[in-house]
């Protein structure tokens, strides 16, 4: 398939998913969701009704019984909704005796990042995450290894539009990856040297590593941002040994070939992330490969262990957690949607082949991307990209075709209160 044919592909999902939304919105219209006092909405039953009782203490309400509520966000009055519309009689009727605890009107507008509201979506911001910790130096020539060949790699990708680069690093020898203070250092100098890109560095690491060895690094140098896996999983990386069976190192087949792997992150382990590094003013990328991280991070929400605005990485198409469909990326957009409203800046990475379809839907949606070659080596089918600016040159094409203008490093800061934010 073409280039120009997969955009045309994803084109055809991004309507697909688009007009499934306008179905659904227009059985919906006029509906209110009440965020009662006592037992949570009536309006909806079944799933809708379970999800707005996860809800309903982010509305205000009271609906989780003894749990501690942070109201975040003031009820809307039934007297003066903020759109302006009055709930249709139907709904007034359903809502019934609920209608004084405050509700919430979900819109299709939101999902279409202010489309149809006749507002510009936000510039799209691209992250690129340079060498990852998955894919092994036989794979391909472009992935880069040494701390310069890295530091190149992140430079070239801010100039072809990342406001973020999201690292790892390697050994240089070998290319296995390492969790090394002195590497990780000598990448953000060169690249602090000669951009202004926000530095993202990774306390994901390897899944071979212990949390302690993954975490050391960003607890060292305090970056303005750092990754957090938001839940325990299994991580398979056998089903490439298909694709590329000849491998230079003999760790590259022991790293690959491991069915006994689960990524560790457990509630221990992101607590003490967050206050290691978020003591020390780091913000995170909170990496979610399933619904269930989402939840999670709702949690730490509530507990105030994390502040607004969150910055969501939903992970797609890697073994062991959620897979690529389209389907999935919709039902992760709607859970976080749900769940944190407004609060938080959603970006996605498709892995694999997935990267530019997934992205694309989400610049689509409103949302943004996180290209680069951790994630995928590919240029299309069969074919092998040639560089990670290649990648982030590729995201930005689609943005703009979208009407994206593309976020700068400065704004991206603004927008996820960073640290070295102008102005802080
Ligand atoms: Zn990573």
């Amino acid at each position: 398939m073409s280039g120009g044919e997969a955009l045309a592909q994803s084109f055809q999902e991004w309507l697909g998913l688009v007009q499934d939304r306008l179905t659904a919105g227009a059985k919906s219209s006029g509906a209110w969701i009440a965020c009662g006092p006592v037992a949570g909405s009536r309006l909806i039953g079944g799933a809708h009704r379970r999800a707005l009782d996860a809800r309903a203490p982010r509305l205000g309400g009271t609906c989780s019984g003894d749990r501690q509520a942070i109201p975040r966000r003031k009820p809307v009055s039934p007297a003066a909704p903020a759109s302006g519309v009055a709930p249709s009689a139907a709904a007034s009727r359903v809502l019934g005796n609920d209608m004084d605890a405050g509700y919430h009107r979900l819109s299709i507008m939101n999902t279409l990042g202010g489309t149809m509201t006749g507002k510009a979506p936000k510039p799209a911001i691209i992250t690129c995450a340079p060498t990852g910790a998955i894919h092994t130096p036989t794979m391909s020539p472009a992935l880069p290894v040494t701390p310069e060949e890295i530091a190149e790699a992140s430079l070239a990708a801010a100039g072809a539009g990342a406001a973020i680069v999201h690292l790892h690093v390697r050994d240089p020898e070998d290319g296995h990856p390492v969790q090394d203070a002195g590497l990780f250092k000598e990448v953000i100098a060169a690249v602090k040297d000669k951009s202004e890109v926000i530095i993202n560095l990774t306390t994901g690491g390897s899944p071979h590593m212990s949390v302690d060895e993954r975490i050391a690094p960003a607890v060292q140098l305090a970056p303005e941002l750092a990754s957090l896996n938001m839940g325990s999983m299994n991580f398979g990386l056998f089903p490439m040994l298909t694709r590329f069976p000849d491998l230079e190192h003999d760790w590259e087949r022991r790293h690959l070939e491991n069915k006994d792997i689960v990524f560790k992150n457990t509630y221990a382990d992101i607590e003490r992330i967050l206050k290691l590094c978020g003591d020390q003013g780091t913000r995170f990328e909170f990496e979610c490969y399933d619904t269930a991280h989402l939840y999670n991070l709702a949690n730490m929400l509530d507990r105030g262990l994390v502040r607004p605005p969150l910055f969501i990485q939903t992970v797609l198409g890697l073994f062991g957690g959620t897979g690529a469909d389209l389907e999935d990326l919709a039902h992760l957009r709607r859970t976080a949607l749900r769940l944190f409203g407004n609060d938080f800046e959603w970006s996605v990475v498709g892995a694999g082949a997935a990267q530019l379809r997934l992205g694309s839907i989400a610049l689509s949606l409103g949302g943004n991307a996180r290209v680069g070659l951790e994630d995928s080596l590919w240029d299309g089918p069969g074919k092998l990209a040639e560089s990670n600016a290649a990648q982030v040159r590729r995201i930005a094409e689609m943005a703009r075709l979208l009407h994206r203008d593309v976020a700068t490093p400065d704004e991206t800061r603004r927008r996820l209160d960073l640290r070295d934010s102008v102005g802080k």
